[in-house]
């Protein structure tokens, strides 16, 4: 405790940064928010922020619509490069 260290980093997989500057809490409830931690830096996250209100505007998402979530969280994995929900594998060859 108190110890001063250096600001926690993050390997984003969006930017590809192997040190990019963590986020360093959970962004979103739930486990999103953990694979976000683990797997987005600041900066890329910041990014979706912005766009994330372009989405919102563009599709009309109304929140009172838990569809409009799953359609939120689509785009969001999308722009972060995040594997899609549902742990879906390509079925082997
Ligand atoms: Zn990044």
């Amino acid at each position: 405790m108190g110890d001063t260290q250096h600001p926690p980093t993050v390997a984003c997989r969006r930017c590809l940064r192997p040190d990019a500057p963590a986020l360093g809490r959970p962004p979103l409830p739930g486990p999103s928010g953990e694979e976000i931690l683990a797997a987005i830096c600041r900066d890329c996250w910041a990014d979706w922020q912005a766009m994330e209100v372009k989405v919102i505007n563009e599709l009309r998402l109304n929140f009172m619509d838990p569809q409009a979530l799953q359609i939120l969280d689509a785009h969001m994995r999308e722009f972060l490069a995040l594997a899609a929900p549902g742990g879906i594998a390509p079925s082997a060859g």
